[in-house]
């Protein structure tokens, strides 16, 4: 909602209404902006309802609290994260972002690279719309052949294969992931996880 907006959008807010008046030269002031710049996020802040309408040469009204601000302030950086996730689509910045859910999960020793509740809630899948549609067309693909549990060296037909979809908070968040997951149920850990789609 607040992307298209300034960079500065925030500070400026804050800097509005400390000052409680909405002037383009006091944000040309503080913020070392030029003037079209200025007019353009008080413009802003007029159309996020924080700001009356021109009011010719008088100040435009301050129509938000401090309070206001605040939760302004809060969902603008969810929003900045979540543009931050957007632009992360390696799986090692996926990956650190989703780690950060991970929990340890039954009597699982390992901490894995999906949270084990999201996992657990997948057991049951052994199919897909995509690129294998069971769980046999993915044990038999030559190319998993030497897929291997490294803690017991048990291959894919002794470990779980089932069909990973992440929860749709993830999706939200652009780091949803679907794919095929192999489990080794002994030892306790992900053996492998090959992604069909990611947002
Ligand atoms: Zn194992």
């Amino acid at each position: 909602m607040f992307d298209a907006y300034d960079e500065l959008f925030d500070l400026a807010l804050n800097i509005v209404v400390s000052a409680a008046k909405a002037s383009p030269n006091l944000l040309v002031r503080k913020l070392s902006i030029g003037s079209a710049r200025a007019a353009r996020i008080i413009d802003e802040m007029e159309e996020a309802g924080f700001v009356g309408p021109s009011r010719g040469n008088k100040p435009r009204e301050v129509l938000v609290t401090a309070e206001g601000v605040t939760s302004f302030i809060k969902s603008w950086e969810e929003e900045k994260n979540q543009r931050q996730l957007a632009k992360a689509h390696d799986e090692k910045q996926i990956k650190e972002f989703y780690e950060k859910e991970a929990i340890k999960y039954k009597d699982y020793d390992h901490t894995v690279f999906f949270p084990w509740p999201d996992v657990s809630a997948c057991l049951n899948e052994k199919s897909s719309k995509h690129v294998y549609r069971t769980a046999d067309d993915f044990k038999n693909d030559p190319k998993h052949k030497d897929i291997k549990c490294t803690g017991c060296n048990r291959g894919l037909d002794s470990l779980d294969v089932i069909y990973f979809k992440s929860p749709d908070w993830t999706w939200w968040k652009l780091a949803g992931r679907m794919g095929w997951l192999v489990l080794c149920d002994k030892c306790k850990k992900q053996v492998y996880f090959e992604a069909e789609v990611m947002n």
